[in-house]
């Protein structure tokens, strides 16, 4: 018998009602289908521009209800997505017809502080994990908005103000519990399935539901120096230039990222100010305060300070300042670049167009890394761009759908503006739906072993809802 019925049917008959009164009796966790009144909330994601209709969402509670799931999208042939946090730009978290794997009721999280270690479930956001290791001092590097998913950024490589120092995410992983195609439960390490382990690190979600994460820690904060320091867009050219002196001298401890976009109401800046065009230089120093000030402060003198806001706060704190920026619910569609160096053509074409801004939410972003995430070989993890000094996201952002066309316009043209002066590799967390011939540039030369790896473990491409690797 056949367990999926005709693929044209509403979701809600797509599958067979035994087969699914089966699974709501095999798992702990919470099924939601279409006509379910929570199925609306269920299936959106960050990026409200993604509306896509699963057959049914499951709510793991446990690895082994992720098993479960698992070996009914495999029995059922219904495609399959995982969700971690939801924010992936391009809404890979949720699929059309489909089974949604959501971890986001599996959060728990163990520190050992004498290790320095933490073992911490799929589905916790970043601010979960900074609360969990923050109380005894400790952190490892993550993204810059708290309500990112874990599992998503981690699998993708994952990058943030302790990456200079401390190394992009997966640098930092440990081991990874990991549910494969086949519905097993393995362990991978160094040590154990060391394959599977280097695939994970930066191959995204195409070898298994990763179901808990190990990652080394470091002392970190709890309080750290940092802020933003505001410049007329008018000086964006010359405080870009020296922008690019300091960072080149900076020290590992201190990450220094150049964002231009119109100017949020920010307390500290004049109210003339606010909704002009900006270059915010936005820092964190990930060593003793005491020791950053000396440092930072050039970076009061690069021109006409609008207003500054720099200090010492909880690192917890900074790692949610923003978040406000980056609510849910808004329409998104995003370019990106990695740079190993910038140049000067570069920034004419940067201050271009933030002259253009399609929105007063938009932004363009030169996140630096560089640093410890730069000394490991490309080969060493999945994670290929070892040559990045910076990361360019165009982020394109507005509410309503009737300025798709325009904002999605001006990213597109600012990207192919700036792709002469880029590596031509491109960080695969920020792919949008749209960008699949660029998927052999975000996995860059790892691609053909990670296809090799996809072919161990996932022969059928049953994770396929992603940016995909297909088996060898
Ligand atoms: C506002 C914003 C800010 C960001 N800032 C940063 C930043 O500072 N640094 C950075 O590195 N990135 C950043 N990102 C990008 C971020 O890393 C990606 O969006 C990432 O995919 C988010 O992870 P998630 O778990 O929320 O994603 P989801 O949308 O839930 O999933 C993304 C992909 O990962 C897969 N996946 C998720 N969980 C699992 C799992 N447990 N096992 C297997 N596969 C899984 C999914 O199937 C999907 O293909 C940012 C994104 C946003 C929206």
């Amino acid at each position: 018998m056949s367990i999926v019925s005709a693929r044209a049917a509403a979701p809600r008959q797509l599958v067979n009602q035994a087969v699914l009164e089966k699974l709501k009796r095999d798992v702990s966790g919470q099924i939601v289908l279409p006509g379910d009144k929570d199925y609306d909330a269920a299936r959106r994601i960050w990026n409200a521009m993604i509306d896509k209709r699963p057959a049914l969402i499951v709510y793991c509670a446990t690895t082994h209800d992720v098993v479960r799931a698992v070996n009914f999208a495999m029995d059922t042939g219904l495609p399959l997505a995982v969700r971690g946090g939801g924010h992936n730009i391009a809404g890979n978290a949720v699929c059309e017809g489909g089974i949604v794997v959501d971890l986001s009721r599996m959060k728990a999280a163990t520190v050992d502080p004498g290790s320095r270690r933490v073992i911490i479930e799929a589905g916790a956001l970043l601010a979960d994990l900074d609360a969990a290791t923050q109380v005894y001092g400790l952190a490892t590097p993550v993204g810059i908005n708290s309500t990112t998913g874990l599992a998503g950024l981690t699998l993708g490589g994952g990058f943030g103000w302790l990456s200079r120092k401390h190394g992009m995410t997966v640098d930092n992983l440990e081991s990874a519990e990991v549910v494969t195609a086949a519905g097993e439960v393995v362990r991978a390490s160094a040590g154990e399935n060391p394959d599977l382990f280097w695939a994970l690190q930066g191959g995204g979600g195409n070898f298994g539901v990763v179901t808990r994460f190990e990652f080394r820690l470091h002392p970190v904060g709890p309080e750290v120096l940092s802020g933003l320091i505001v410049y007329p867009l008018a000086e964006a050219k010359s405080v870009l230039q020296q922008y690019r002196e300091f960072a080149a001298k900076a020290p590992d401890e201190l990450a220094v990222w150049a964002v231009l976009r119109k100017a949020p109401p920010l307390p500290f800046l004049p109210a003339e100010v606010h909704g002009k065009e900006i270059l915010a230089l936005a820092l964190c120093y990930a060593g003793d305060p005491a020791r950053g000030e000396p440092l930072v402060a050039p970076l009061t003198r690069l021109g006409t300070v609008l207003g500054a806001h720099v200090g010492v706060q909880p690192y917890v704190n900074w790692q949610q300042a923003f978040d406000p920026l980056l609510a849910p619910g808004a329409r998104n569609y995003w370019k990106s670049h990695n740079f190993s160096k910038l140049d000067d053509r570069l920034f004419d074409t940067v201050i271009q167009y933030a002259g253009k801004l399609p929105s007063p939410q938009c932004e363009i972003f030169l996140g630096a890394i560089g640093g410890a995430t730069a000394r490991p070989r490309s080969d060493a993890t999945a994670y290929a761009h070892r040559d990045a000094q910076f990361v360019m996201n165009v982020h394109g952002r507005w509410d309503d759908a009737a300025d798709d066309q325009r904002g999605i316009r001006w990213a597109r043209e600012f990207f192919n503006a700036t792709a002469p002066f880029a590596t031509g590799g491109v960080y695969v967390n920020f792919l949008t739906a749209d960008e699949g011939e660029r998927v052999k540039s975000a996995y860059g030369p790892n691609y053909d072993r990670l296809a090799g790896v996809k072919r161990r473990y996932d022969p059928a491409n049953l994770f396929r809802v992603n940016q995909n690797i297909v088996p060898a």
